[in-house]
Protein backbone atom coordinates (compact mmCIF):
# COMPACT_ATOMS: atom_id res chain seq x y z
CA UNK A 1 0.00 0.00 0.00
CA UNK A 2 1.18 3.22 -0.98
CA UNK A 3 0.02 6.13 1.46
CA UNK A 4 -0.37 9.63 -0.24
CA UNK A 5 0.81 12.69 0.69
CA UNK A 6 -2.02 13.65 2.33
CA UNK A 7 -2.51 10.25 3.95
CA UNK A 8 -5.97 10.44 3.39
CA UNK A 9 -6.07 7.44 0.90
CA UNK A 10 -3.83 4.40 -0.44
CA UNK A 11 -4.04 3.00 -3.55
CA UNK A 12 -5.97 0.39 -2.63
CA UNK A 13 -8.73 3.01 -1.67
CA UNK A 14 -9.13 2.17 1.95
CA UNK A 15 -7.81 4.00 4.51
CA UNK A 16 -4.56 3.70 6.32
CA UNK A 17 -4.35 2.51 9.07
CA UNK A 18 -3.82 5.13 12.33
CA UNK A 19 -0.38 4.50 13.97
CA UNK A 20 2.04 6.63 16.66
CA UNK A 21 1.42 9.21 19.27
CA UNK A 22 0.42 13.38 18.22
CA UNK A 23 1.11 15.40 21.01
CA UNK A 24 -0.25 18.84 20.80
CA UNK A 25 0.92 20.73 23.66
CA UNK A 26 1.20 24.90 23.60
CA UNK A 27 4.79 25.64 24.51
CA UNK A 28 8.07 24.58 23.84
CA UNK A 29 8.48 22.26 27.27
CA UNK A 30 4.44 21.25 27.46
CA UNK A 31 5.17 18.13 26.43
CA UNK A 32 8.38 17.24 28.47
CA UNK A 33 6.96 17.82 31.60
CA UNK A 34 3.40 16.28 30.42
CA UNK A 35 3.73 13.36 28.82
CA UNK A 36 7.96 13.37 27.49
CA UNK A 37 8.07 9.93 29.62
CA UNK A 38 4.87 8.42 27.80
CA UNK A 39 6.39 9.79 24.06
CA UNK A 40 9.85 8.06 24.91
CA UNK A 41 8.43 4.71 25.81
CA UNK A 42 5.96 5.21 22.65
CA UNK A 43 8.89 5.75 20.41
CA UNK A 44 10.82 2.97 22.19
CA UNK A 45 8.29 0.80 21.60
CA UNK A 46 8.35 1.62 17.59
CA UNK A 47 5.67 3.68 17.28
CA UNK A 48 5.79 6.93 15.29
CA UNK A 49 5.80 9.49 17.47
CA UNK A 50 5.09 13.65 16.72
CA UNK A 51 4.93 16.90 18.81
CA UNK A 52 2.81 19.63 17.42
CA UNK A 53 3.46 22.62 19.26
CA UNK A 54 1.08 25.49 18.51
CA UNK A 55 3.03 28.80 20.01
CA UNK A 56 6.64 29.49 19.35
CA UNK A 57 6.71 30.25 23.36
CA UNK A 58 7.56 33.62 22.32
CA UNK A 59 6.76 35.04 25.95
CA UNK A 60 8.49 32.75 28.08
CA UNK A 61 9.49 34.99 30.27
CA UNK A 62 7.63 37.24 33.18
CA UNK A 63 6.75 40.52 33.05
CA UNK A 64 9.38 43.32 34.40
CA UNK A 65 12.61 40.24 32.94
CA UNK A 66 11.34 40.95 28.98
CA UNK A 67 14.71 43.45 28.31
CA UNK A 68 16.90 40.54 29.31
CA UNK A 69 14.87 37.58 28.78
CA UNK A 70 15.96 35.33 25.61
CA UNK A 71 13.25 33.22 26.26
CA UNK A 72 11.41 35.57 24.01
CA UNK A 73 13.19 35.17 21.00
CA UNK A 74 11.43 32.39 18.85
CA UNK A 75 14.45 30.75 17.49
CA UNK A 76 15.72 30.14 20.77
CA UNK A 77 12.90 28.15 21.79
CA UNK A 78 11.81 26.72 18.69
CA UNK A 79 15.50 25.40 18.56
CA UNK A 80 15.01 23.69 22.29
CA UNK A 81 11.82 21.99 21.48
CA UNK A 82 14.02 20.22 18.37
CA UNK A 83 17.10 19.39 20.85
CA UNK A 84 13.97 17.81 23.51
CA UNK A 85 12.50 15.79 20.43
CA UNK A 86 16.09 14.23 19.94
CA UNK A 87 16.28 13.24 23.37
CA UNK A 88 12.91 11.68 23.75
CA UNK A 89 13.74 10.07 20.39
CA UNK A 90 11.08 11.17 18.38
CA UNK A 91 10.39 13.21 15.44
CA UNK A 92 11.11 16.80 14.57
CA UNK A 93 8.31 19.17 16.30
CA UNK A 94 6.02 20.54 14.04
CA UNK A 95 4.94 24.37 14.67
CA UNK A 96 1.54 26.21 14.04
CA UNK A 97 3.43 29.39 14.83
CA UNK A 98 1.06 31.34 16.79
CA UNK A 99 2.77 33.74 19.36
CA UNK A 100 2.54 32.73 23.10
CA UNK A 101 -0.27 34.77 24.59
CA UNK A 102 1.18 35.16 27.96
CA UNK A 103 -0.52 35.35 30.92
CA UNK A 104 -3.62 36.77 31.67
CA UNK A 105 -3.57 40.06 32.17
CA UNK A 106 -0.51 40.64 30.59
CA UNK A 107 -2.63 41.87 27.06
CA UNK A 108 -1.88 39.08 24.40
CA UNK A 109 -0.10 40.05 21.78
CA UNK A 110 -0.44 40.20 17.76
CA UNK A 111 -0.45 37.17 15.92
CA UNK A 112 -0.87 35.44 19.56
CA UNK A 113 -2.74 32.25 20.01
CA UNK A 114 -5.45 34.04 22.58
CA UNK A 115 -6.58 36.33 19.33
CA UNK A 116 -6.63 33.40 16.80
CA UNK A 117 -9.98 32.31 15.35
CA UNK A 118 -10.57 28.88 17.12
CA UNK A 119 -12.25 27.02 14.27
CA UNK A 120 -8.73 28.02 12.34
CA UNK A 121 -6.67 26.63 14.75
CA UNK A 122 -8.96 23.59 15.08
CA UNK A 123 -8.79 23.34 11.05
CA UNK A 124 -4.93 23.78 11.20
CA UNK A 125 -4.55 20.70 13.59
CA UNK A 126 -7.03 18.62 11.73
CA UNK A 127 -4.64 19.49 8.99
CA UNK A 128 -1.85 18.11 10.47
CA UNK A 129 -3.98 14.67 11.85
CA UNK A 130 -4.66 13.85 8.37
CA UNK A 131 -1.22 13.98 6.76
CA UNK A 132 -0.07 12.19 10.11
CA UNK A 133 -2.54 10.17 10.83
CA UNK A 134 -1.46 8.98 14.59
CA UNK A 135 -3.69 6.76 16.19
CA UNK A 136 -3.31 8.00 19.83
CA UNK A 137 -3.74 12.07 20.61
CA UNK A 138 -2.80 13.60 24.12
CA UNK A 139 -3.17 17.05 25.16
CA UNK A 140 -3.71 19.24 27.85
CA UNK A 141 -6.57 18.52 30.59
CA UNK A 142 -9.56 21.34 29.98
CA UNK A 143 -7.87 22.96 32.81
CA UNK A 144 -4.58 23.54 31.39
CA UNK A 145 -2.79 22.42 34.54
CA UNK A 146 -2.29 25.58 35.92
CA UNK A 147 -4.82 27.42 33.67
CA UNK A 148 -2.49 29.07 31.46
CA UNK A 149 -4.83 30.63 28.61
CA UNK A 150 -2.51 28.91 25.69
CA UNK A 151 -2.86 26.00 27.64
CA UNK A 152 -6.78 25.70 28.37
CA UNK A 153 -7.36 27.11 24.21
CA UNK A 154 -5.38 24.12 23.02
CA UNK A 155 -6.93 21.39 24.87
CA UNK A 156 -10.29 22.67 23.10
CA UNK A 157 -8.76 23.28 20.04
CA UNK A 158 -7.00 19.56 20.24
CA UNK A 159 -9.67 17.70 21.72
CA UNK A 160 -12.52 19.23 18.71
CA UNK A 161 -9.73 18.53 15.97
CA UNK A 162 -9.50 14.51 17.59
CA UNK A 163 -13.22 14.45 17.52
CA UNK A 164 -13.76 15.69 13.99
CA UNK A 165 -10.72 13.80 12.76
CA UNK A 166 -12.12 10.38 14.99
CA UNK A 167 -15.05 10.65 12.72
CA UNK A 168 -13.17 10.10 9.28
CA UNK A 169 -11.97 7.22 7.98
CA UNK A 170 -8.77 6.07 9.32
CA UNK A 171 -8.98 8.82 12.12
CA UNK A 172 -7.37 8.65 15.48
CA UNK A 173 -8.68 5.80 17.96
CA UNK A 174 -7.77 7.26 21.41
CA UNK A 175 -7.83 10.55 23.49
CA UNK A 176 -5.77 11.49 26.61
CA UNK A 177 -5.52 14.73 28.35
CA UNK A 178 -2.67 15.08 30.31
CA UNK A 179 -3.48 15.83 33.82
CA UNK A 180 -1.90 16.57 37.57
CA UNK A 181 -4.22 14.55 40.40
CA UNK A 182 -4.14 16.88 43.50
CA UNK A 183 -2.28 14.41 45.38
CA UNK A 184 0.47 14.89 43.21
CA UNK A 185 0.04 19.12 42.78
CA UNK A 186 0.16 19.01 46.99
CA UNK A 187 3.12 16.83 47.03
CA UNK A 188 4.85 18.73 44.82
CA UNK A 189 4.68 22.24 46.02
CA UNK A 190 5.67 20.67 49.48
CA UNK A 191 8.79 19.59 48.02
CA UNK A 192 9.50 22.99 45.95
CA UNK A 193 8.96 24.87 49.24
CA UNK A 194 11.44 22.27 51.43
CA UNK A 195 13.91 23.26 48.32
CA UNK A 196 13.47 26.90 48.94
CA UNK A 197 13.91 26.33 52.48
CA UNK A 198 16.93 23.99 51.66
CA UNK A 199 18.88 27.07 49.44
CA UNK A 200 17.90 29.52 52.34
CA UNK A 201 15.26 31.36 51.11
CA UNK A 202 12.99 32.04 53.17
CA UNK A 203 11.07 34.87 51.82
CA UNK A 204 7.15 34.25 51.14
CA UNK A 205 6.55 33.84 47.94
CA UNK A 206 5.83 36.13 45.65
CA UNK A 207 1.87 37.53 44.46
CA UNK A 208 2.21 36.31 41.11
CA UNK A 209 3.83 32.68 42.35
CA UNK A 210 1.55 32.04 45.35
CA UNK A 211 -1.57 33.23 42.77
CA UNK A 212 0.00 30.07 40.34
CA UNK A 213 0.33 28.17 43.19
CA UNK A 214 -3.15 28.31 44.41
CA UNK A 215 -4.27 28.05 40.51
CA UNK A 216 -2.23 24.60 40.19
CA UNK A 217 -4.20 23.31 43.62
CA UNK A 218 -7.52 24.25 42.31
CA UNK A 219 -7.31 23.27 38.31
CA UNK A 220 -5.47 19.98 39.43
CA UNK A 221 -8.11 16.49 39.34
CA UNK A 222 -9.55 14.81 41.92
CA UNK A 223 -7.30 11.81 42.28
CA UNK A 224 -10.49 9.60 41.23
CA UNK A 225 -10.57 10.89 37.42
CA UNK A 226 -7.16 9.64 36.61
CA UNK A 227 -7.69 6.40 34.68
CA UNK A 228 -3.75 6.46 33.01
CA UNK A 229 -0.62 6.34 35.09
CA UNK A 230 2.50 5.51 33.10
CA UNK A 231 5.18 4.59 35.06
CA UNK A 232 8.56 6.46 33.47
CA UNK A 233 11.48 5.31 35.14
CA UNK A 234 12.97 3.44 31.98
CA UNK A 235 13.06 6.89 30.25
CA UNK A 236 13.30 9.34 33.26
CA UNK A 237 16.92 10.01 31.62
CA UNK A 238 15.51 10.74 28.75
CA UNK A 239 12.53 12.87 29.83
CA UNK A 240 15.21 15.20 32.53
CA UNK A 241 17.86 15.00 29.34
CA UNK A 242 14.53 17.04 27.33
CA UNK A 243 13.97 19.09 29.96
CA UNK A 244 17.20 20.26 30.51
CA UNK A 245 17.15 21.01 26.82
CA UNK A 246 14.62 23.86 27.40
CA UNK A 247 17.37 25.66 29.12
CA UNK A 248 16.14 29.37 28.55
CA UNK A 249 12.87 28.22 30.75
CA UNK A 250 15.11 26.88 33.48
CA UNK A 251 16.67 30.00 35.10
CA UNK A 252 19.88 28.72 35.78
CA UNK A 253 18.53 25.45 37.68
CA UNK A 254 21.04 22.79 38.11
CA UNK A 255 19.89 19.28 36.80
CA UNK A 256 22.47 16.75 38.09
CA UNK A 257 23.40 17.05 41.98
CA UNK A 258 22.04 14.29 43.80
CA UNK A 259 19.29 16.17 45.77
CA UNK A 260 17.37 17.51 42.61
CA UNK A 261 17.87 13.99 40.99
CA UNK A 262 16.00 12.50 44.11
CA UNK A 263 12.99 15.05 43.37
CA UNK A 264 13.24 14.80 39.78
CA UNK A 265 12.40 10.61 40.55
CA UNK A 266 9.80 11.20 43.12
CA UNK A 267 8.33 14.31 40.95
CA UNK A 268 8.76 12.40 37.46
CA UNK A 269 8.28 8.97 38.23
CA UNK A 270 5.05 8.59 36.99
CA UNK A 271 2.94 10.57 34.11
CA UNK A 272 -0.78 10.50 34.59
CA UNK A 273 -3.75 11.51 32.30
CA UNK A 274 -7.54 10.98 31.62
CA UNK A 275 -8.13 9.09 28.93
CA UNK A 276 -11.19 10.75 27.37
CA UNK A 277 -11.87 8.22 24.34
CA UNK A 278 -12.78 5.91 24.06
CA UNK A 279 -14.23 6.07 27.52
CA UNK A 280 -13.81 4.71 30.54
CA UNK A 281 -15.58 2.25 32.53
CA UNK A 282 -16.10 2.83 35.93
CA UNK A 283 -13.31 2.67 37.68
CA UNK A 284 -10.99 1.81 35.02
CA UNK A 285 -7.32 2.17 35.37
CA UNK A 286 -4.58 1.40 33.15
CA UNK A 287 -0.77 1.90 32.94
CA UNK A 288 -0.19 2.28 29.25
CA UNK A 289 -1.72 4.67 26.49
CA UNK A 290 -4.44 2.14 24.16
CA UNK A 291 -4.53 2.38 20.51
CA UNK A 292 -0.40 2.01 20.44
CA UNK A 293 1.95 -0.76 19.49
CA UNK A 294 4.07 -2.04 22.86
CA UNK A 295 5.24 -5.25 21.36
CA UNK A 296 8.77 -4.07 22.09
CA UNK A 297 8.78 -2.78 25.38
ZN1 LIG B 1 3.07 26.06 28.48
Amino acid sequence: MTQTDSGAATTSGTPPTPRGLLSIFAHPDDESYGAGGVMALAAAAGNPVWVLCVTNGDQGGRPGEMEVDHSLDPEIRRAELTCACEALGVSEPIFLGYRDSGMEGWGAPEGSLALAPQEEVVERMLAVIRRLRPAVIVTFDPGGVYGHPDHTATSATATTAYRRAAAEPGGPVALYHQAISRSAVTAMQAAQAAERRRAGDDRPMSEDDASQAEAFVKLARPDEDITTIVPIASVLERKIAALACHDSQMRGRAWDDAETRAQLEQMFGRETFVRVDPEPKAGEKEDRFAGLDWGRV
